[in-house]
This record gives C-alpha cells, sequence and structure tokens, in this order.
C-alpha cells in the first residue's frame, strides 16, 4: 500500500491519539511509508478499561488492542513496540531511538502523551504506592489486589474515582483524599461533583476532601498507612496517586518546539514547524468551542484531534474543531460530559437526582455551554447534537421534562 519514494510519516506514541493519526492519515490517502513507535512492548491499547473492568477483572487484557495486528499490516503502518525515540534532528528531519537506529520523516507526529504526577510526600516511594496510566501499572494494581484490606486514593479526579469505586466493588476498604473543598474539580462542575461525591459516600467510600497526603509509612518497605495533613493516620494496604498529570514535552522542547503546558499547536495540529504536529494529551491547542487555548486530557479528544491531524499529515489540512466530551463509569453511574462547562453562571437540573437518571445543563448568559448526564445516554446523545451545531435551548426549556430535546438537537 505505501508507495516507494512517496512521503514518509513518523508517528512518535502509540497510545490513542497515536494509532489513529496512522489509521487517518491512510485513509486519506497518504501514499508513503507510516511508522508508528511506541515505547510500550505491546500493541495500542484502549486505557479506560483499565480503571475500570480491567481492575475488576471483566476485562481481559487480550481484549484492549484499539485494532488488531492484522490492521497494521494490512494498511502497512510499521508499528515498532518497545522503542524509545530519544531526540528530534529537525533539519536533518530524522528522530533517533535510544537504541541508536536514525529514522527519516517527512512529516513528524509527536502523540506522546502525558505521565503521571506523584506528590513528593516521604514514602512515596514504597512498594504497594502505584499510579495508574499504562497497562502494567493496571496489572501492577490488579496483582497486589488479593493481598489488600484497606486502600487509599490520593486525588479525587476520574482516576481517582474509578479506582475508588472498583475497590469498594470488590469488598476493600477505601479512602479518597482530595486536597480541594470538592471532587472532580479539575474535570467537571460543582453541582455534578456533589452527586458523585454522595454516591461515593453512600457506597461506603470515605470521602476527605481539603485533606491530602503527608506521609506514607511503612513496613519492610511496603506501605502500610497514610498519615494525613490533619494529622489522622489511615491504614493502607495499597496508595494509589490519581493526582493528575504532565504532559510530555521534553521530547519536543529538546527540539525547540515552543511548549507552555502542553507542545503548542495551531487548529490543525501543526507546531511552528510544518513538518512537526502534535497531537493530544501531550499539545496545547487553540480549542475552537472553547475559543481558547488549553490542552485537553481525554481519550475522545485524542482521537478527534488525531483524526484530523491525520487527514492534514496526508495532505489534506483539515482543522480540529469537535465538541469536547467525556465520559466516566463509577459504581451505577455513567456520566456523560459534553462542552466546556469553564465559566458558567447557572445550571438547570432535568430530571430527578434521587432516580440517579438526570442531566445537568450549564449556562452562560442564557448560552448553553456544556452538559453532565448521568444514566441518560440519550441526552448526552441530544446534547452533542445540539452544542455541536450551536443551538441553545432556553434554561426553562430543558427544565422542562415535556420539551423533546431529540427533536430541538435534529431541528
Ligand atoms: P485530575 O487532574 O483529573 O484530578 C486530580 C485531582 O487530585 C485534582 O483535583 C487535584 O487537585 C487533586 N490533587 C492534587 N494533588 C493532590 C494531593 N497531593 N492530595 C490530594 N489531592 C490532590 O487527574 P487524574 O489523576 O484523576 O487523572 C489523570 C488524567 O487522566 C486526567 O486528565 C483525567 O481526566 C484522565 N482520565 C480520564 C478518565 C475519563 O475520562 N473517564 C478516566 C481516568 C483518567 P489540584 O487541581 O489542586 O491539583
Amino acid at each position: 500500500m505505501a508507495t516507494a519514494g512517496a512521503r514518509a510519516l513518523v508517528v512518535v506514541g502509540a497510545s490513542h491519539a497515536g494509532a489513529q493519526v496512522a489509521a487517518s492519515a491512510r485513509a486519506a490517502g497518504h501514499a508513503g511509508p507510516i511508522r508508528l513507535i511506541g515505547e510500550e512492548p505491546c500493541l495500542p491499547y484502549q486505557r479506560p478499561p483499565l480503571s475500570k473492568g480491567f481492575l475488576l477483572g471483566k476485562v481481559d487484557a487480550a481484549t484492549l488492542p484499539i485494532r488488531a495486528a492484522a490492521f497494521y499490516r494490512e494498511e502497512a503502518i510499521d508499528l515498532l513496540p518497545g522503542t524509545r525515540v530519544a531526540a528530534i534532528d529537525r533539519s536533518a528531519r530524522t528522530v533517533t531511538t535510544a537504541a541508536g537506529q536514525r529514522i527519516g520523516y517527512d512529516r513528524l507526529v509527536l502523540a506522546v502523551g502525558a505521565r503521571p504526577r506523584l506528590p513528593p510526600v516521604p514514602g512515596i516511594a514504597l512498594d504497594g504506592v502505584l499510579a495508574l496510566r499504562s497497562l502494567a501499572d493496571a496489572e501492577r494494581l490488579r496483582e497486589r489486589l488479593p493481598s489488600v484490606g484497606a486502600a487509599v486514593v490520593i486525588g479525587g479526579g476520574f482516576i481517582g474515582l474509578e479506582v475508588a469505586a472498583a475497590l469498594t466493588a470488590l469488598g476493600k476498604r477505601v479512602t479518597v483524599l482530595e486536597a480541594q473543598d470538592r471532587l472532580l474539580a479539575r474535570a467537571a462542575a460543582a453541582p455534578l461533583a456533589v452527586h458523585v461525591a454522595a454516591v461515593h459516600r453512600a457506597r461506603g467510600v470515605d470521602v476527605r476532601l481539603r485533606t491530602t497526603a503527608a506521609r506514607i509509612d511503612g513496613a519492610d518497605g511496603r506501605t502500610r498507612a497514610v498519615v494525613c495533613d490533619d494529622g489522622s493516620v489511615l491504614p493502607a494496604d495499597l496508595v494509589v496517586v490519581g493526582i493528575g498529570v504532565v504532559p510530555e514535552t521534553a521530547l519536543a522542547a529538546a527540539a525547540g518546539l515552543a511548549c507552555t503546558d502542553g507542545v503548542e499547536v495551531d487548529r490543525f495540529a501543526s507546531t511552528a514547524d510544518p513538518a512537526v504536529l502534535a497531537v493530544g494529551d501531550c499539545c496545547r491547542h487553540p480549542n475552537a468551542y472553547a475559543g481558547r487555548s488549553l490542552r485537553l486530557e481525554s481519550v475522545q479528544h485524542a482521537v478527534d484531534q488525531a483524526k484530523a491531524a491525520g487527514a492534514t499529515a496526508a495532505g489534506r489540512p483539515t482543522p480540529y474543531e469537535a465538541v469536547p466530551w467525556f465520559w466516566s463509569d463509577q459504581f451505577d453511574m455513567k456520566l456523560q460530559m459534553v462542552g466546556l462547562c469553564a465559566g458558567w453562571t447557572h445550571h438547570v437540573v432535568r430530571g430527578d437526582p434521587a432516580t440517579g437518571r438526570f442531566s445537568i445543563f450549564y449556562f452562560r448568559d442564557g448560552r448553553l455551554l456544556a452538559i453532565d448526564s448521568i444514566n441518560r445516554a440519550a441526552e448526552h446523545v441530544a446534547g452533542r447534537r445540539l452544542l455541536a451545531a450551536g443551538r441553545s435551548p432556553s434554561a426553562d426549556e430543558v427544565a422542562d421534562e415535556s420539551f423533546d430535546l431529540a427533536a430541538a438537537a435534529r431541528a
């Protein structure tokens, strides 16, 4: 399928974003070689199940690959697993792997992601303190579970809460420590966070806000307890850290590309060097929907931006303009969020939260900004259509359950 002499595309990072760039570039007609370089030793795999079904033992590692090995062969995408890129030479248009191999490119896409932050507290290196980002992390966590009675989760974001829900469902005693005065402070609005906290507490999770770990105590090198900043001591055979991520910018910065909180790209995912693009968690982009530059950390963003960047890399410049959306599964809650709620001034609840099925609509100056749906998939789908089309029903309309949202979305 690849045409000899045609332009070579090299994608560094073989997760959701990288795998999608390679597939989309080929689908958009890129005729030259495509190399997809990944540090992990396996096929690109789905990360969302790692903190949910995989921990619960309901999802097997064999079902995680995003696409089967045959896909890469058939599409002439040369997958290089277990390979770390150590440097980029933009004038020579080569990347050099840690093993010293030089690989030439005409177009380079950085899809290198982000790495978990770790709190700088005594005991962080003890056996039994784990972050969760990769399949290897999830396997380590899962292997340990049989010997765990009590777990402390540091961070009340999506990782922390999904892990807390899974561990609780497995019968572990779980405490979540969140430094902010509410859960999901970075990822979601307060009305949703209040409901999520109530559900976790009702299921037995000890949610402690405005609290963080001051140190982790161990015995024989293994974690035994977390000492909180308020002096309380929580027994812990396992400590899971989910306090956010740091974008992987070192490669790009060393190659002289502008990086702030992420590699800076334009709406075509291009850096200031038109031969180099960046996508996914690692980049900061002008978001058409938000009307400002930001860095988004979600699988759906990675995939949507990578689709556009893949077409651009194939020579069909395509801006990234998707409305951001996210989802999370915790206990029996399917949370689906669309739009960006930053700057909301008022909200409306549609449905009765006591039933566990409702949506929250966020407005600014009468304009719909974002929707969180809890076990209301149809409203999420309608909301995606509304926001993508720039339509904004009024607060009174959405509060009225007889108002047909799906019809408004189709109008
Ligand atoms: P988040 O940034 O979403 O949440 C981390 C939370 O921990 C923040 O509220 C943070 O507060 C708090 N925190 C920071 N330091 C401490 C501390 N020392 N003690 C206690 N709390 C602290 O990151 P996650 O780690 O949860 O997730 C990592 C990435 O993966 C995110 O981008 C997330 O969106 C993504 N992800 C998405 C999922 C989904 O979409 N379903 C599922 C899992 C992960 P502060 O802001 O003050 O630092």
